[in-house]
Order: structure tokens, then C-alpha cells, then sequence
């Protein structure tokens, strides 16, 4: 195991940060895991020092085909932001920016740089897009904030992987994924493995979050260069290992032994490796997914819980207004799974409450909220 440590610019005066990567095996392909890029999101964490233990056990039995690269701690930023016993770590507190949106867009600045060079060999075209991947975010402008510097390094180790798993999680919620259409047969076995309820597929969700920047340039560069043949080389994911309190040990170690028998199916670790233990989930229209919202201030009361299913009509949650006796049912729109629900029992203007998703596209444009 390498560990490299890259140190963050736009440090204050006196303080520091880095960001650590542990790089374990050695080849061609490679795949790529981070965890809590949502510094308050710590599933995933917890699940990354699983992987960092078994990781450094694989290499040292020489049971990895390839290179994996873990960054347990992806936001140290975010992880500073604790306000007077809360939490932020969703967005960046000086500037408000959304720690996991505007992610460099490399699908122009590469083929800019490979117009006229590329052959009629698949697999040597998908190694000049990686190394103009790399050479485009080495040519930007140095970054202007500290944020920015930090996306880029996380993106240039991720660019070049044939897998990337972000791990994230929702408030209260199920397991449930994000990805690339064309990418979920896929990713069905990564699903059956961890039991994820549900994936959201979108070619562009808007917004470009990470999993996007990895991927959606290839789908973009596929369209752009069609004599080149290349594939959709990099299989990106936004993973949500369930709530925001999900952090308990066996569950931590179920995930990473799931994300390890993954990486085994797809070649980069030897040796006998259990089978999924769940059926692989439905993919669904992004699209699909209905936000609730409710209709004014109150204390709210769930009906139903994060997983389940419900159908079009069915009670979601209540609002409460002690003051005038005003309660208010909020109804699914549309029939699915019930993948997340918030962890504030507050109703506020403007902010969602449950999420449901179903099949039918019912939302269009930007389908990320922040
Ligand atoms: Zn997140």
C-alpha cells in the first residue's frame, strides 16, 4: 500500500490540509472508491476502513489484478465545519457552494486535445482519452479557492479508473444508487450484493457532481469521435449507503465485503468470493423520482418509512400546526419505492421531505436538488 498525501492549496495562514489517498496493487485497470465527499454523510467512511483493512490484507495475499485507490476522507474541509454542535458538510460554508456540484467538464477540453489523433483501436484510444484527461485538468488555471483545488485532485485520481464508486448517503434512507443508463446492467450485481433498493439512472443529471464528471465525458466523447469506437470506459456511481446514522459496524463491513465481491466479478481481485445475497433492483428513470414538499410550517409525523413501497395516493407524512390545529396529509404522486426520507422533523419552506421513486418521468432539466 502507497499512501500519497496532497496538500491542499488556499491553506489559511498557520493551518494546513491534505488529502490522503491509499493506492493498493498494481496494473492496467484500476478502480476508484471515496468516501464522504458530504463530509456529514459517514456511512461510508465507516465502510472505507473495512475496505482499507481487507485491501491491505488482498495486496499482501497478491489478490489484486489492479490498481484500487481509496480516499477515505475525500472532504477534510467539510469535516472542520461543525457549528456549535452541528454538522455542515453538505456545503461549503464560506462560499455556499455545494461541496459535490461543478466538477471540471472534460469532455470538451479532450477532444480539443485528440482532434485528428485518434485510430481505429478501441483499446489504445481509451488510453489517449485517460492521458488527455490528465493532461486537460493539469493544463487549467491554478484553482481559485481551496474547494476548488480539492475537486480537482479527488477527479484526477478518479478520471482515469475503469470504476469509481462515490460514497454518499441520503438523510434516512434505503440504499439506492445513481448512474448512467447505459451503465445499469452493470451495476445490477453491484445492487444484489449490497441490497440497494433502487437506481436512478440520468445521462445529466445537471449540476456536474462526481460520478457525472467521471463518466458522462465518455458518453460525450463516444458521440464526438464515432469512428473511435470507444466505450463507455469508466463506470461511475453515486452510492447512498442509507441515513446519515448508519455507521454500525456489521453493516460497514457488509458493504465493503459487497463492494469487494464486486470487484472481483469485474476482475480486479482474485479467489472465491460469496454470491449476491439479494436480488438486484430496478432501475428507474431518474427522472421518475417525485420530491415531497409540505404545503406549510409544522412538526412533522412520517407514515411510512424509508424502503418501502408505496403506491400513487398512499399517506407519506403529516404537518402539524399546534397553534391553529391546521394538519396537513402529504399523499405519494406516484407509485414506487420510497427511497429517503429528511431527518428534521421541522417543516420548512423550500425543502423536501420524502422522496419517492417511480416510472414515470415527471421532472425535466436539472434533476439534482441541492
Ligand atoms: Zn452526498
Amino acid at each position: 500500500m502507497e499512501r500519497i498525501d496532497h496538500l491542499l492549496p488556499w491553506g489559511h495562514l498557520g493551518c494546513e490540509r491534505q488529502l490522503s489517498v491509499f493506492r493498493f496493487g498494481s496494473g492496467e485497470r484500476k478502480a476508484y472508491i471515496q468516501a464522504s465527499l458530504h463530509a456529514d454523510e459517514l456511512p461510508g467512511m465507516r465502510a472505507a476502513w473495512e475496505l482499507k483493512k481487507r485491501l491491505t490484507e488482498l495486496e499482501q495475499q497478491g489478490a489484486l489484478n489492479g490498481v484500487i485507490e481509496l480516499v477515505p476522507v475525500a472532504n477534510p474541509m467539510g469535516l472542520g465545519q461543525l457549528l456549535q454542535g452541528s454538522h455542515q458538510g453538505r456545503f461549503e460554508v464560506g462560499s455556499g457552494k455545494n461541496f459535490n456540484r461543478d466538477f471540471v467538464e472534460l469532455s470538451a477540453p479532450v477532444a480539443e486535445l485528440l482532434k485528428g489523433k485518434l485510430g481505429d483501436d478501441p483499446h489504445a484510444n481509451v488510453r489517449m482519452f485517460r492521458q488527455a484527461m490528465t493532461d486537460a485538468l493539469n493544463a487549467l488555471p491554478a484553482p481559485s479557492s481551496q474547494l476548488q483545488g480539492m475537486q480537482r485532485i479527488l477527479l484526477s485520481h478518479a478520471c482515469t479508473a475503469d470504476i469509481v464508486l462515490d460514497l454518499h448517503c441520503d438523510a434516512e434512507a434505503a440504499l439506492h444508487m445513481y448512474a448512467l443508463p447505459q451503465h445499469w446492467p452493470q451495476w445490477r450485481s453491484l445492487s444484489a450484493h449490497l441490497g440497494v433498493k433502487v437506481g436512478l439512472l440520468a445521462e445529466d443529471s445537471g449540476g456536474s457532481s462526481f460520478d457525472e464528471a467521471c463518466s458522462l465525458p465518455w458518453l460525450r466523447l463516444s458521440q464526438a469521435f464515432p469512428e473511435a469506437q470507444v466505450p463507455l470506459a469508466c463506470l461511475a456511481t453515486t452510492l447512498e449507503l442509507g441515513g446519515q446514522a448508519d455507521t454500525g459496524r456489521d453493516e460497514a463491513i457488509f458493504h465493503a465485503e459487497g463492494i469487494l465481491a464486486f470487484l472481483a466479478e469485474q476482475g480486479l481481485i482474485t479467489g472465491q468470493w460469496p454470491a449476491p445475497q439479494y436480488d438486484a433492483c430496478e432501475g428507474l428513470p431518474f427522472e421518475g423520482t417525485e420530491l415531497l414538499f409540505a404545503p406549510h410550517a409544522g412538526v412533522i409525523s412520517y407514515l411510512r418509512k424509508a424502503g418501502d413501497r408505496v403506491e400513487a395516493g398512499d399517506e407519506i407524512f403529516e404537518v402539524i400546526d399546534p397553534l391553529t390545529d391546521h394538519v396537513s396529509i402529504v399523499f405519494a404522486g406516484t407509485s414506487g419505492v420510497l427511497f429517503a426520507v429528511e431527518r428534521l422533523r421541522y417543516a420548512q419552506a423550500g425543502f423536501w421531505l420524502a422522496k419517492v421513486a417511480g416510472r414515470e418521468a415527471l421532472r425535466h432539466g436539472r434533476l439534482l436538488n441541492d
